[in-house]
């Protein structure tokens, strides 16, 4: 079932123009993702829900837009050129290769083939590293070649920027730098749609603070970006749990860490971890940079290098998120209804309008103009290339709240008939009310 719906997601997000696979008309690209039509403003909403959050609506966080492609010495300080790597195994049954980490433990040394389910002996099969960054060539020559790395985290862009954004903006702890962006990793395991790609964005707040506050902001990060994806994304609270990381799970850098998981079609998977990263990267880069990169404590008159919480986010994983829950199959007159019930605001339309009848131009003429009034406003589709049925459930798919129909009565009685999504009652209305009605509906939490 779980299978199933996963299968399910994948071929509405392609139907109706959500997510393609990448370089498809040349046979694809193993796990890089294209985001169609709508995909492309569901994404949008997601990060300007989280920019205009963080960045617009408080004072102590600002934005950042930094390069992808960096330095290497960058991850020589940062501990990745030497430590992003997994450890892989290899199945001498079905020749599959695998993360250890991923694998089910079955005793000393013994692990569970996820593809052939026999054992696998990591003793004998011994597990091997491999590095997840993707370098290319910056150098103007193929000759002298001079290597950048595409950055495995926004992260990285965020702590060389910290003394720049500090001189420029005359800020004081706490103070929180965000960035949107790309990030790569050349993962090994893939597959399980958009949940782990090579190219992929993230949504990261580094989060600078006295050390003596760490253990408390740390707290505030992981409740706030919980709350976040039930009241501004409209995820069931059901639907996602904490886990807090065992000592030995714990990357290099982290004091401690919870992820936020998601229930995801094929099980309880990450969405987003929260760390408190103690002060090693700043540390770190000040060590290889031999830049200062300390604060003075006006109190205690003395410096010291402040400690960071990273909330980190995945644009892609959220998005998935977002389908996922909002998918639904009803029963309706026999026939099965696919509905996506988004939260009405994440919706690529808010609504879309019909004329009845295609073939009276006087209809066509009045739908358009509603139309235009309503796109004047919000974001809003027209569409008259089928029958009412149809056209209805190709909005319900794509998650429209609601749908507004002009009949021939409309010419006369100037209301539409207007049909709420989740409900699918219709109700029959001013004309002149159409916009305040979408506005109403949108600015519903869900
Ligand atoms: P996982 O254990 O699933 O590989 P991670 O712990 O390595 O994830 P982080 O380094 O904490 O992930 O990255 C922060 C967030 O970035 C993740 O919670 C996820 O939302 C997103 N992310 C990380 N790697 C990928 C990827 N390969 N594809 C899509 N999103 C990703």
């Amino acid at each position: 079932m779980a299978e199933d719906k996963l299968s399910k997601i994948v071929a509405l997000c392609r139907r109706r123009g959500f997510v393609f696979g990448g370089s498809e008309i040349y046979g694809g690209l193993g796990s890089f993702w294209d985001y169609g039509p709508l995909g492309a403003k569901l994404k949008k909403r997601i990060k300007d829900i989280w920019w205009d959050t963080y960045v617009e609506k408080r004072n102590e966080i600002v934005g950042l837009d930094s390069s992808i492609i960096m330095h290497e010495d960058v991850f020589k300080a940062s501990g990745h050129l030497e430590g992003f790597t997994d450890s892989l195994v290899d199945c001498p049954h079905c020749k599959k290769r695998f993360r250890i980490d991923k694998l089910e433990k079955i005793g000393d040394n013994l692990y569970k083939c996820e593809e052939c389910h026999t054992n696998i002996d990591s003793s004998k099969s011994k597990p091997r590293k491999f590095n997840l960054m993707l370098k290319t060539n910056v150098s103007a020559t193929e000759d002298e070649p001079y290597y950048g790395y595409l950055r495995p985290e926004t992260a990285q862009g965020i702590f060389v920027n910290f003394k720049n954004v500090m001189d420029s903006m005359h800020k004081k702890l706490p103070l929180g730098i965000a960035q949107i962006g790309k990030a790569f990793r050349n993962e090994v395991t893939t597959g399980s749609f958009i949940f782990r790609m090579k190219e992929f964005e993230q949504m990261e707040i580094e989060y600078f603070v006295k050390p003596e506050e760490a253990d408390e902001k740390y707290k505030y990060w992981v409740n706030e970006r919980f709350d976040f994806y039930v009241s501004k994304i409209g995820l069931k609270k059901e639907n996602l749990r904490l886990r807090e990381h065992e000592k030995d799970e714990l990357a290099h850098y982290a004091k401690s860490c919870t992820d936020i998981e998601f229930n995801f079609p094929f099980g309880w998977s990450e969405l987003e971890g929260i760390a408190n990263r103690g002060n090693f990267d700043l540390t770190e880069h000040a060590k290889v940079s031999k830049k200062d990169l300390s604060c003075f404590d006006d109190e205690t008159k003395e410096r010291f290098t402040p400690y960071v919480i990273e909330p980190s986010a995945g644009v892609d994983r959220t998005f998935f998120a977002v389908i996922s829950d909002a998918y639904n199959e009803e029963e309706v007159n026999g026939k099965t209804r696919v509905v996506l019930k988004l939260k009405p605001s994440l919706a690529a339309y808010y609504a879309a309008v019909f004329p009845l009848l295609k073939n009276k131009p006087e209809l066509v003429e009045l739908a358009k103009k509603i139309f235009c009034d309503i796109k004047d406003k919000f974001p809003a589709s027209y569409d008259d290339t089928g029958a009412i049925g149809k056209l209805y459930r190709r909005q319900d798919e794509i998650g429209t709240p609601l749908c507004i129909t002009v009949d021939v009565e409309s010419l006369t009685d100037k209301k539409v008939t207007i049909r709420d999504r989740d409900t699918m009652k219709q109700e029959r209305i001013d004309t002149e009310r159409v916009v305040e009605y979408i506005k109403e509906k949108v600015s519903q939490n869900k």
